[in-house]
């Protein structure tokens, strides 16, 4: 068992399992949806195939640069960050996947707060790195500020749609403070253990 509640440990290795983590937890929400849904709810109809990848690529831009701020402040060890915050944005719409095989399910199931609040808590208590979690609410947030339309704030508890467009400068707000809280965090966490570890040897 990797452990992962060291700032020691790879970054690849945090980035990796935080990602396993949110994918799981996003297709979780998504199961719960259509099974909690009224049939009335389930109203999640499908993008113009044309304009996915476009749209994919806005979501996986606008993390790229979440990323990039993260690791501007963690320095050449915040690499993985560059490809974390990007893939975390981007899998968010994952919990498309069944309105794209046809089957009826309510609007974006997984972009939700209750969502957010659930991978924020599986996170903190498995890995217990803050600047992790606050990536992962930075790439939350990141793909909420490029999402327009519909979403259901509190799903799976309730499905009452709320426009998200109001919402959205808010988001954007957020997902950049998150990720630059993030590399603040780790070099602050970085430097008390060097200067411990200093202290032990000396
Ligand atoms: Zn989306």
């Amino acid at each position: 068992m990797v452990d992962f509640n060291t700032y020691r440990t790879s970054g690849w290795k945090r980035a990796g399992y935080v990602a396993v983590l949110y994918v799981l937890l996003a297709l979780m929400f998504t199961g719960l949806g259509m099974l909690l849904a009224p049939p009335s709810a389930e109203v999640g109809g499908t993008r113009p195939g044309a304009t996915i990848p476009d749209h994919l690529l806005e979501l996986g831009a606008f993390g790229l640069i979440l990323g990039a701020g993260s690791m501007v402040i963690y320095g050449r060890e915040g690499l993985p960050l560059v490809f974390l915050t990007p893939a975390l944005t981007v899998s968010l719409d994952i919990d498309h996947i069944p309105a794209y095989l046809g089957y009826a399910e309510t609007i974006r199931p997984a972009h939700s707060l209750v969502f957010a609040l659930a991978a924020l808590a599986v996170t903190a208590i498995t890995i217990k790195a803050v600047d992790m979690e606050l990536v992962v609410a930075s790439a939350f947030m990141g793909h909420m500020a490029v999402d327009t339309g519909l979403f259901a704030p509190f799903s799976p508890l309730t499905f009452q749609y709320f426009q998200l467009d109001p919402y959205r400068p808010v988001f954007a707000l957020g997902a950049v403070i998150c990720a630059v809280a993030a590399g603040v965090v780790f070099r602050m966490r970085r430097s008390e253990l060097d200067s411990g570890g200093g202290r032990r040897i000396g």
